[in-house]
C-alpha cells in the first residue's frame, strides 16, 4: 500500500488505529467514546478505546487466575473466612452501584479473593477481579468504610477501563511513530505494538487523570452503596503515615498526596446525598441485604 506524503499526521494516526483495531479484534472502532455514563461528578470523559475490552480482559483474567495459584500453591489464598466474608459484603453493595453508570457489569465475572501477605496492596483488575491483601486490612485497621474508599476506587478504575485505555494510548503511540518516521512498515509496527500492549499488559500504572477519576467516582460508587465518604479522609491519612514507614506497592502508585486528599475533600460534598439517601432506603428496608433495589449483578465467589 502506498501512502501520500500529504496525509496529515491526523490521517495516519486514524488510519494506524483503524488498522489495529481490527487487528486487536475490536468488533468497531471506538476511539472516542466513554465507558460510562450517568456520573453526578462528572466522570463521564471521553476515552480512546481502541484496545477491544474483550483482549484485556483476557489478559487480565490470566495474571489474575496466575497470581491466585501461585498464593494458592503457597497456602495464601483466602486463608481468613471471616475477613473473606466481610470483603464479599462490601463488594455486594458496591458492585450492584456500578449499573447505574454501565449495564454491561450485570455480566461481568466478579471475584473477589484475599492473599495473606502483609504487604499492603489491594487491586480491582478489568472485568472486576478483585483482590485484597490481608495486610492492607490488618496493618492498617481498616474500617468498612475505608475498605469502601479503596474497593469503590479500584472498581472505579475497571469500569472506566482505564488499562484499556492506557494500552490503547500505547498502542495509538507506538503505532503513530511508526507510521509517521516511515522506518518499518505498517504491519510490522502494528505486530509490535500489540506485543508491546501486552507485555505492557497490567502493570501499566494508571496516570494522574485517572487516578484522580477513579478517586471521584470511586466516592461516588461508596456512597450510593451506603458507606461514609469521610472515611477517604481517614483512609488516605493512613496511607500518608504508612508510606513513611516503608515503600509499599499501593502507595507506589496511589501517592497519598496533599492534591488527591484536597480533591476528595471537594468532592464529599457532591456525593454526601447519595449517602444520606442510601442510607434512609437502607432504614426503609433494615434486612441486612445490600441497600439497592436493583438485581446484583454477577455473584461474587
Ligand atoms: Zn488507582
Amino acid at each position: 500500500m502506498q501512502y501520500s506524503k500529504n496525509i496529515s499526521v491526523n490521517g495516519l494516526n486514524r488510519l494506524a488505529a483503524m488498522i489495529l483495531a481490527s487487528s486487536l479484534g475490536a468488533s468497531s472502532l471506538t476511539g472516542c467514546s466513554s465507558s460510562t455514563s450517568g456520573s453526578v461528578t462528572d466522570s463521564d470523559r471521553k476515552q480512546l478505546l481502541i484496545v477491544s475490552s474483550e483482549q484485556v480482559n483476557q489478559l487480565s483474567a490470566k495474571s489474575y487466575q496466575d497470581m491466585l495459584a501461585q498464593a494458592n500453591a503457597h497456602h495464601a489464598l483466602d486463608t481468613d473466612p471471616a475477613m473473606l466474608a466481610r470483603l464479599k459484603g462490601i463488594a455486594n453493595r458496591i458492585i450492584p452501584q456500578t449499573l447505574m453508570y454501565r449495564k454491561d457489569t450485570a455480566g461481568w465475572p466478579w471475584e473477589v479473593h484475599i492473599l495473606k501477605t502483609d504487604e499492603l496492596n489491594a487491586a480491582a483488575m478489568p472485568g472486576g477481579k478483585i483482590f485484597f491483601n490481608t495486610g492492607i486490612v490488618e496493618r492498617l485497621k481498616l474500617t468498612d468504610d475505608e475498605i469502601a474508599t479503596i474497593m469503590g476506587h479500584e472498581i472505579a478504575h475497571a469500569v472506566r477501563e482505564h488499562t484499556r485505555e492506557r494500552m490503547s494510548q500505547e498502542v495509538a503511540k507506538q503505532a503513530g511513530i511508526g507510521v509517521i518516521s516511515n522506518t518499518v512498515g505498517l504491519s510490522d509496527t502494528t505486530v509490535k505494538a500489540i506485543n508491546m500492549a501486552s507485555h505492557l499488559g497490567l502493570d501499566l500504572p494508571h496516570d494522574r487523570k485517572q487516578e484522580s477519576e477513579a478517586d471521584t467516582l470511586g466516592l461516588e460508587l461508596m456512597a450510593r452503596g451506603g458507606y461514609n465518604p469521610q472515611a477517604a479522609l481517614t483512609l488516605w491519612n493512613k496511607m500518608q503515615q504508612a508510606s513513611q514507614g516503608e515503600p509499599f506497592k499501593f502507595l507506589s502508585n496511589h501517592p497519598a498526596t496533599a492534591d488527591r486528599i484536597t480533591h476528595i475533600q471537594a468532592i464529599i460534598p457532591e456525593v454526601m446525598p447519595l449517602y444520606v439517601q442510601a442510607k434512609q432506603a437502607e432504614e426503609r428496608q433494615p434486612t441486612g441485604q445490600p441497600n439497592s433495589t436493583q438485581a446484583l449483578p454477577g455473584s461474587i465467589r
